[in-house]
């Protein structure tokens, strides 16, 4: 029997009937014979309107008090989403981060995750039931709570399945999956199949918001494949996994408004695109400050906004043309 971990971001748990989707995605793949381990986010803004109200009552509340509010969130859509399940006839038990064994340092708000001890989880999985965790948080060793930042459900669920040595990490969410440009910004953007670790932490640091980035890290280092999908269809998604050797070009992103970046595994041995690259900054009579090519990204600054025209012209000329896996 296989062991999956699936991470429900925030809009994907916003209301009952969200709820109701994402229990359906759970028990079909239950009912396929897999051991389910959920994650789930806060539902909707609700980390948003904590946030808000606790700086209503201080303009400076002490970071403990602030991991126990946040923490909440998560907490409360791990309860509904178990109530939902046992009411369809699914067994299932909601655990909190101190619950699921996750140890972490002391950073509040920000916190490393130091151990997981998954002996719980492991005791619930053998009974068959669907273990539902609330992420973004676990416990220092004085038992208080604390929180792993914004995006860090994320990071929760790529942590227990690199501790349980599951076979891959689902992250669904309302994006079905890695673009080759910002698909909210180019209507003619593309999704990618696949993707390398090295890629991924690439774009994360560059400004892509779809995973945050230390879930990343810690798959790449325990080789856990993340496969990103939409909650609400049934498109394959993107997966982000080892890939030994390859040279397309993947992704552009724009970082603030002056900096720019295009991904690629070997990018850096791609001497056309480098060329093609250049021409264009050269047409749209921008400045560079910095111009800078690694193994699988080049990044340049420019000395002033980045004009949109040129993000479209590399994604048409130099991305889209070698996107094709
Ligand atoms: N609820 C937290 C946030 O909004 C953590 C997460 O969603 O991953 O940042
Ligand atoms: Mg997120």
């Amino acid at each position: 029997m296989d062991t999956i971990v699936l991470k429900f971001g925030g809009s994907s748990v916003a209301d009952n009937e969200k709820l109701k989707i994402v229990a359906g995605k759970i028990t079909q793949l239950y009912d396929k014979n897999n051991n389910i381990i959920v994650v789930v986010s806060a539902q909707g803004k609700t980390t948003d309107r904590l946030i808000r109200e606790a700086e209503e009552l201080s303009q400076n509340p002490k970071l403990r008090e602030m991991d126990v509010l946040l923490s909440s969130g998560e907490q409360m859509s791990t309860a509904k989403l178990s109530i939902l399940l046992n009411d369809m006839g699914y067994p299932s038990i909601s655990l909190t981060g101190w619950q699921a064994g996750i140890l972490t340092n002391n950073t509040n708000q920000n916190a490393l995750i130091k151990n997981i001890d998954v002996s719980r989880i492991k005791q619930e999985l053998d009974q068959r039931k669907i273990v539902i965790i609330a992420g973004f948080q676990g416990v220092n060793e004085n038992m208080d709570i604390t929180t792993f930042g914004r995006g860090g459900s994320d990071t929760t669920a790529v942590a227990i399945a690199a501790a349980i040595k599951a076979k891959n990490c689902y992250i669904f969410s309302d994006v079905d999956g890695i673009y080759t440009v910002d698909p909210n910004k180019m209507d003619n953007a593309e999704k990618l199949p696949a993707l390398s670790y090295e890629e991924m932490l690439e774009l994360s640091s560059e400004g892509a918001k779809v995973l945050h980035g230390r879930c990343v890290e810690i798959a790449e280092k325990f080789k856990i494949p993340i496969i990103t999908k939409s909650t609400f269809n049934h498109k394959a998604g993107s997966v982000i996994s080892d890939i030994i050797e390859e040279d397309t070009i993947k992704s552009v992103v724009k970082k603030e408004v002056s900096r720019l970046s295009i991904v690629g595994s070997g990018i850096i041995r791609n001497t056309n695109a480098i060329k093609k690259v250049l021409s264009l900054i050269e047409k749209y009579q921008l400045e560079m400050l910095e111009f800078q090519v690694s193994e699988s990204k080049i990044s340049i600054t420019f000395k002033q906004e980045i004009d949109n025209r040129l993000v479209k012209e590399i994604h048409d000329k130099v991305i889209k043309k070698e996107a094709k896996v």
